[in-house]
Parts: structure tokens; sequence; C-alpha cells
């Protein structure tokens, strides 16, 4: 890096000191250890992945140059104790010194060790360098060797006229491909040319970067309205600042316009911009819309659904500061975008929880954004037509952001007509003794869509056939659940081959048997009830002779996606129109925008208002509106219908008339009331243990030890808290085993972010929080665990 070239190289008796993040689940405080650079390697940069000595055995471990050490400062170290960096990671990875930074303050916001969040802030296809080839480029050697000194070869006439050939020819030319122009068979020649001294060769090795962006056409860029206008006009006014900005715009309103024209204005004042999407197979239906439009910024795309080799190539594009813009799932909030070049950050359906990362590091990737931007000092832009409700506050009582509405569609646009039906009333209605999953009013709506030539989507939040499986005699209780898991087994037909085979699995730890036919306790046969979105396939097929299974209508779950690219398969076919009706699970429900979707169906509105979670109602509420939305982009109208057993659930009933305010305001009330999130900042604590005991145990203690470490309800500021922070007792989760491990949680709720920050913080440098197998913790849940 040009940064340290100018450096003079230290005394041989003082290398230069720098601290390394080893990548470990323990916490090397403050940041990490401290090591000497050997001569070949003084001049690494911070950022840089590299091997290390660790502990009495030595061990050969990887991590990071998280800071230089300035000579004249006191390393606080015995300098001949000091071990040498063994190596650079041969990746040759290193990360903009702003990446760093702002990895610090994930490893401190989510409590997860730096070492640890710098390696997956790394992909693993970087790491590896997949993708990555090596070239030999040659030149003419200038002087070309004297043919009259001793020792000198004789050129032949071939030789003579590959060389003069090489002369006109670009150079540096790869040996291959002058071999070939020459007329050798074999880079043989060549290379003899090279040990001859007639030519010069160097190694070079690139990743071959190329745009995977595709655009689906220039499109031409609509009138924006005024309410469009107002949005993007105050957001270009803030870029080259840090501000919060929250454009709440119903589903449809043309929100992807303001984040389209806010992002031409960065790249036109010479910045990049990041753009999260939630749903990786929504990734090229966003990038193709904003390849079409940008067509003279470069759009780089970071997202799972990219081969290893891709991946390394957009990774290595960003960091040569190849790309204007990035668009990409949740991880792409750390693109290696070059210091000071970031100019905008915007995170598109900023309240799905597929923003929260499962595993440490746990962020948040809109929060991770809010934090991004203010390092970049840039304008960070949230959208959605049903804001969390920690953004909504942030926007409105909190102030902290600025709120631009988008009430209505776009022009041409129709807000979708939504009927709520009673399912409990709708199937009264059947005659056939049959357990329907579809009432009469939904049955009758699918019908005529497709009869008129529409396209259909349809939604239900359960996988497999059926999620019950129990006794078919009353007066037994008995039902089939997983020997290794607190928790049913559920019922999955595979219909792979001629043969229709039931089996049940357990969606916690993927166990599998065949469905039993009797029942354990009492012999009498075994009955499967309850929903799935197999059964709902089953039923459309028997109902509609126009629906064939895997022709005309596709089922989209993860049981039938299990990658990225049948996804976008799936909406790709869907998109041409020869699928006529999706279902599947919330995977559907956003962001899709297929004009020619005139119904959409939610099989059952109940299924998330039933989580054992604070919000159920905020996840019910989200999912109908923006299933709903789905339905009437193009010139045709389009309607919903909703089955539910809770017609009058507010959530159902507020997301069905499209009034979020109201449902917000309702919602926000009870949670200051409970002091729960947003007005409080909750981490929840799993630890897991084979001893169901031990778990009990080990959670106990570990409420206790914090509890001890949380401020004085009294005095908190004694403690340099400033306010309560409060620990409460240890309770088994709502999953109390998986895989034969119990699992005990504790929440910690504090008054702010900084509290639960420092309480943690203190936990932390006590060695009481060692991730792992055993310990996650998640701050800012966002879900049971
Ligand atoms: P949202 O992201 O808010 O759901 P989109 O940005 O997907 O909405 O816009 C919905 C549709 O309306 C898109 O097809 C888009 O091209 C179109 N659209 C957006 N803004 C305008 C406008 N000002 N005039 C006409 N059509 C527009
Ligand atoms: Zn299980
Ligand atoms: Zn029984």
């Amino acid at each position: 890096m040009s940064l340290f070239a100018s450096e003079p190289f230290p005394a041989a008796d003082a290398p230069p000191l720098v601290v390394v993040a080893v990548e470990r689940a323990v916490d090397r405080s403050p940041d990490g250890l401290t090591y000497a650079l050997p001569p070949a390697l003084a001049a690494l940069p911070e950022g840089a992945r590299v091997e290390v000595p660790l502990g009495r055995g030595e061990t050969k471990t990887p991590g990071w140059i998280v800071r230089r050490i300035p000579e004249t400062e006191d390393p606080g170290v015995d300098r001949a104790k000091v071990k040498y960096i063994l190596a650079q990671d041969e990746s040759g990875a290193v990360l903009p010194g702003e990446l760093v930074q702002f990895a610090r303050w994930i490893s401190a916001y989510y409590a997860c060790p730096i070492g640890m969040t710098l390696a997956s802030i790394l992909p693993a296809a970087v790491r590896k360098s997949i993708g990555r080839v090596e070239r030999t480029l040659i030149d003419l050697a200038e002087p070309q060797p004297d043919p009259s000194a001793t020792g000198a070869k004789k050129l032949n006439p071939r030789q003579k006229q590959a060389l003069a050939l090489l002369a006109t020819l670009p150079r540096p030319i790869e040996l291959t491909e002058f071999a070939h122009a020459a007329g050798y068979s074999s880079p043989a020649p060549v290379r003899a040319l090279i040990a001859s001294g007639h030519l010069v060769a160097h190694r070079k090795t690139a990743v071959e970067a190329g745009f995977i962006a595709r655009s689906g056409g220039v499109a031409p860029a609509p009138e924006p309205t005024a309410d469009q206008r107002a949005a993007f006009d105050a957001i270009c006014a803030d870029l080259g600042r840090f501000s919060q900005h929250l454009v709440f715009g119903v589903t449809g309103s043309g929100k992807t316009e303001v984040y389209i024209r806010a992002i031409e204005e960065c790249v036109r004042r010479g910045k990049r911009a990041i753009l999260l999407v939630p749903e990786i197979a929504l990734t090229p239906q966003t990038v193709g819309r904003i390849a079409g439009r940008l067509v003279h910024a470069k759009v780089a795309v970071l997202h799972s659904g990219l081969t290893a080799a891709q991946r390394n190539q957009q990774w290595t594009l960003l960091a040569e500061g190849g790309a204007d813009v990035v668009v990409g799932a949740r991880s792409a909030i750390f693109a290696p975008i070059p210091d000071r070049s970031l100019g905008l950050v915007i995170v598109d359906e900023e309240h799905e929880p597929g923003y929260k990362q499962d595993s440490a590091p746990r962020y948040h990737g809109r929060d991770a954004a809010i934090r991004r931007a203010q390092l970049a000092s840039c304008p960070v832009v949230l959208g959605s037509a049903t804001p969390s409700l920690e953004s909504w506050l942030n926007a409105t009582e909190r102030r902290l952001s600025r709120l631009h509405r988008l009430p209505k569609r776009a022009p041409g646009l129709q807000v979708p007509k939504v009927s709520i039906v009673d399912f409990a009333a709708e199937r009264r209605g059947f005659r056939d003794g049959r357990v329907n999953l579809l009432g009469p009013t939904l049955r009758e709506g699918i019908a005529t869509t497709l009869d008129a030539g529409g396209q259909v989507l349809l939604l239900l939040n359960r996988r497999g056939y059926a999620n019950y499986i129990g006794c078919s005699d009353p007066r037994c209780d008995w039902t089939l659940t997983c020997t290794e898991c607190d928790a049913g087994m559920i019922c999955h037909v595979d219909a792979r081959g001629q043969i229709r085979r039931s089996f049940v699995r357990c969606h916690h730890c993927l166990a599998e048997q065949l469905l039993p036919k009797t029942c354990a306790d009492c012999g009498k046969p075994v009955t499967v009830f309850g929903l799935g979105t197999q059964r709902v396939e089953e039923e459309l097929s028997r109902t509609y002779p126009a629906l064939v299974e895997g022709q005309t209508m596709l089922r989209v779950d993860s049981d039938t996606m299990q990658t990225a690219a049948h996804f976008h398969d799936a909406l790709e076919r869907f998109g041409k129109g020869e699928v006529r009706l999706l279902m599947g699970t919330q995977m559907i429900a956003k962001g899709l925008d297929f004009p020619n979707v005139r119904l959409v169906g939610v099989v059952s509105a109940d299924t998330a208002l039933a989580l054992p979670d604070f919000r159920a109602s905020e996840r019910t509420f989200q999912l109908v509106s923006q299933v709903c939305g789905r339905a009437g982009r193009g010139e045709k109208p389009g309607r919903a219908i909703i089955q539910t057993f809770e017609p009058d659930a507010p959530a159902i009933r507020l997301a069905a008339t499209g009034d979020f305010e109201t449902f917000a305001t309702r919602e926000l009330t009870d949670r200051k009331e409970y002091r729960l999130p947003p007005y409080r900042r909750l981490a929840r604590l799993v630890l897991r243990h084979p001893g169901e005991t031990e778990c009990e145990k080990r959670a106990t203690d570990l409420a206790d030890a914090l509890r001890a470490l949380a401020p004085e309800p009294t005095n908190p500021r004694a403690g340099g808290f400033s306010g309560v922070v409060e620990v409460r007792s240890a309770t088994p989760c709502a999953v109390a085993r998986i895989a034969g491990r119990y699992r005990w949680q504790i929440e910690v709720l504090a008054d702010s972010a900084a509290d639960l920050s420092k309480l943690l913080a203190d936990a932390r440098s006590r060695g009481l929080l060692r991730l792992g197998e055993e310990l996650a913790v998640d701050v800012d849940a966002i879900a049971a665990m």
C-alpha cells in the first residue's frame, strides 16, 4: 500500500509492532495481541489478514492487523518477548480502513470478538482466492542480449521472426497468447526465449473481474411524482453528511424510483452507493432495474446466490474501486468500498427480519447500515411500506430521521381491494366431508382470476403437508414428537418418482422417519391434520385442471428452493407467465413486482399471530400488507383475499385497510406500557447443553453474574451507566431442546443501547461470554432463537 511506501525501514533491532486480532471465539483484550512485523512484511497495513503463532504451542493461527503501533508509542509489552508475524495470508486480502473501523463497532455492539467479526466480513471465496488466475506476461528484453558475447545463444530464423512480430504487438502480452500468435504449438519455445534473455517475463495473478449485473434493457425514467421528488431532493441535499431518512411509501408507490434518483446523484458526485435488499432472489430483479436506469454507472452485486468465483470477482472489483454501486443482501453492508468514497447507503424493505444475521456476529443489516453511513458521513435511507416500529419511532417521536411519505401508488397503479374472510364461517359451507384449506371465496377468486388470464400468488407460512401427527382416537392424546427436540414432527409427502411416500421430519434437527401407521400408545390408526404448503398444493391440483404441479403451478418454500438459483428460476418462469400460480411461504411475500398478479390469497393469516413473540402482531401486519401489495402492479386492478380465524384481530384488520399509522400508534402504546423494544434494547443470551440440570444451572449462574454487573437501580450513574438495566431470570427457550441439547435463555433489557453495550462489554472482559456451541448472544434480538 502506498500509505507506507515512503516510510523508512525501521532499524533492525526495532521492528514495527502491530496489534493482531486472532480468529478465535475468545476476546483478547482490548483489541488483540501484539506482534512484530518481519522486514519483508514491514509495510503491511491495518486490515491485512496474517498468520501468527499463538500460545505456548505457537499454533499457526489466522488473524488481522487491526492497528499499527506508532514507533513513538509505548507498546506496553516487553519487546524481546514479542513474536513475529509468520506470513501474510495467501489471498493478500486487505480490508479498507473504514471497514476495519466498522468491524470494531460490530464487534463491540454485537458482543462478538473482533477477529471472528473480521473473519466473517471477508467472504470465504476471497479468502480462498477462488477464481483467481495466474498469468505470465512477457515483453522484449531491453536491451537485447549481445549476439557476439561469449555463450550467447544464436537465434534461428523462426525465433527472429517471432521477436519481430512481438515488436509490433501491444505489450506486455500473455505468454500463451504470444505463443499462439507466433504460430508455436506450445509455450516451450517462448520459455526458451525467456531463458536466453531475449524476453522478460513477470507473473501476474488476477481475479478476472467483470460485471455480472444484467439489465433487462435500458428503461426510460418516469416523470417523478411530487412526493417522490420531495423525498429524493431531501436526500440529495444531505449528500456529504450523515443523516437518516425513512421513506414510508405504500407498496407500489415508487420507492425504488426514489432510490435510483438518489444513487444517480451520488454517483454523479463521484461517490459510491450501497443498496441492500432483503431477499437474495430479489437481487437480480432489483439489479436489472437499477442497471437499466443507471446506464453509466457500474453496478456490482454481492449475495449468496453467486458462485464462489463470482463472489470473489465482485468483491475484488469493489475493493479495487471498480464499481459505483453495489446491490446485495445483508452482508453487502461489508462491501470493501475504498476509504472516503462511500456516499450513500440504502436499505430497501428495512423491516424485513431477514436483515438479522443468525450466526455470530448477529448483526442487523439495517442498524449496521446506519452505523456505516455515520462512519462514512453520508446519508442512510430506509424504505418500507410497513416500517419496523424501531424506525417508525426514530422518524416520529424521536425525530432522529426525516420522514418522507409516499401515500399513493405510482401513477397508473391501483390499490388492491382486500377482503377478510372468516374461515370458521367459510368452512361450514363445505359438504364434501373433506378438510379443505381453501374456502369458497378464495376458490372462486382463483377460478375467476385464472379464467381471465391473470396470475395468482398464494401465501401459507407453513411448510410440509400437515403440522400435527396424532392418534385418530379423540380420547388418546398421543402426538408424534421428535426424540431429540421438544417439538412436534411435521408430515411431508415425497412425490419424487411414481410413489408418493409420506414421511415425517423435525424442522429443528431435520431428523426424518417414515410416517408411522399406528399410535404408539394405543395402536389405533394415526391421523395427520393442520396446515402445510404441500397440502394446499394437493388441493389446488384437485380443484383446478389448469394447475399442474411443477408446470403451471410452483411451490416456493425452503424444501423446494434449496438454492437461490432455484428461486430465481421460479420467479423467472412466473415472470414469463408460463407459471400461473405461485404458492409458498413468506419467501413470496416480499418485494415481488409482477404486473399480471391480479389475486393474492392468504391461506391463513393466523400462523404469524401465534408466534411466541411480542412482535407477533407486527409480523402479521407486515406479512399481510406486504403480500397484498404484490397485487395490482399492472394495468388491471388487483385484489387480495385473506382467510383467518380471527377476522377482528387489529393487525389483520388494519393491514387489510392499509392503515399502518393507526397500527403503529396502537402497537407502540402497548410496547411503551410493557417497556418492550423499541422503548428498551433487548439482548437475548441462549445457553445450550446436553444435560438439563447443567443447562439450567449455567443459565441461572450467568444471569446472577450479569445482575451483579448491572447498575444499582437507585443510582445507576455510580457504575457509569445512565439508566436501568434489567437482567431477567433464566427460563427455558420456546423450543426447550433441539438436537439433544437443552436450551435456556436470559433476557437483558436496557433503557439505552449504550447501557446494554456497557453491561455486555463488562461481562466479556470478565470472560463470561465465550461464544460457541454452548452460548449465543443476540443483541437486539428480533425473534426467539
Ligand atoms: P415500491 O418499491 O414502492 O413498491 P416500485 O418502485 O416498485 O414501488 O414502483 C412500482 C411501479 O411503478 C414500478 O413498475 C415503477 O416503474 C412504477 N413507477 C414508479 N414511479 C413512477 C412514476 N413517477 N410514474 C410512473 N410510474 C412509476
Ligand atoms: Zn428434532
Ligand atoms: Zn392413541
